[in-house]
């Protein structure tokens, strides 16, 4: 890994205590929270072996990543298993949201924010004006002006376009795709991307994934689907940007066993799991 390298090109002499400063400085942290489909993983009532299976990697809560760099986190969307994930992973504060849309499976743990919300004051959140729409309408009382709820949830909002923008001094750049007719947010940090929930994509917005050392990417199961990439049209994905690693999330209990299928794919490519850490 990178981190490796750069352990081996510091001086001999240096501190170790040094060189954990500058890591902490330089090096994204990513956390796999949740990368299973909108229904997770097992499937309530189901008794597919998948949903049965005993590996950790085959249990599956609803998508989401938290970024971490120089002090700051970033959070890609806030679905439904939100509290259990921030309780699982330790987080003690949030810099930013960022919703990719607004299915519920991404954003139904908005009301969860509450304890950081008392902690930090508004959490900013970032999301397409579509999306921010979405948000006022299912969650009424976070936004009201007027005699609002004292224990309500409260955010600051930035409605973003398809242009990058910077958080806690950090580029970020949203890459436009869509998700059969809707449209979706990814977003690229330094050189790791995180797409999710993506049918097709324009080559113009493929071409912001250059140079990648990461790119995440959804792959539903292994039949077509219509609004999300299958495992064939994820590979081929991944085989048009050619990052240097890709990881698969947004995954299905019809995918089948995160063992098997980890096994049939190329060299470079992963399947995601809950609690996966990367260091960038
Ligand atoms: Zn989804
Ligand atoms: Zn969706």
């Amino acid at each position: 890994m990178i981190v490796t390298k750069y352990l081996l090109d510091s001086p001999q002499n240096e501190p170790s205590i040094l060189r954990f400063h500058h890591l902490k400085l330089i090096f994204l942290k990513i956390t796999f929270l949740g990368t299973g489909t909108s229904q997770g993983i097992p499937v309530i009532g189901s008794n597919h072996l998948v949903c049965l299976s005993k590996d950790p990697r085959d249990k599956r809560l609803r998508v989401s990543v938290l970024v971490e760099i120089n002090g700051s986190a970033y959070l890609i969307d806030c679905g439904p298993d939100f509290r259990q994930q921030m309780l699982r992973c330790g987080c003690t504060k949030i810099d930013a949201i960022l919703f990719t849309h607004e299915h519920a499976d991404h954003v139904n743990g908005l009301d969860d924010i509450r304890p950081f919300c008392f902690k930090q004051g508004d959490v900013p959140i970032y999301a397409h004006k579509r999306v921010i729409k979405s948000l006022k309408k299912r969650f009424d009382y976070v936004f009201e002006t007027e005699n609002k709820y004292p224990g309500a949830p409260s955010v600051s909002v930035n409605i973003i376009k398809n242009k990058p923008f910077v958080v806690n001094g950090l580029n970020i750049v949203p890459i436009k795709g869509k998700h059969l007719e809707l449209q979706v947010f990814g977003f690229r940090f330094k050189n790791f991307a995180y797409l999710t929930d993506m049918k097709s994509l324009k080559d113009k917005e493929i071409d912001k994934l250059k140079g990648l050392d990461v790119l995440v990417v959804n792959a539903l199961r292994i039949a077509p689907h219509h609004s999300h990439f299958n495992l064939e049209e994820a590979l081929a994905f991944v085989k048009k940007v050619r990052p240097k690693k890709a990881y698969l999330t947004h995954i299905s209990h019809l995918m089948g066993f995160h063992a098997e299928i980890e096994n049939i794919l190329p060299e470079n490519v992963f399947l995601a799991y809950d609690n996966l850490q990367l260091t960038i």
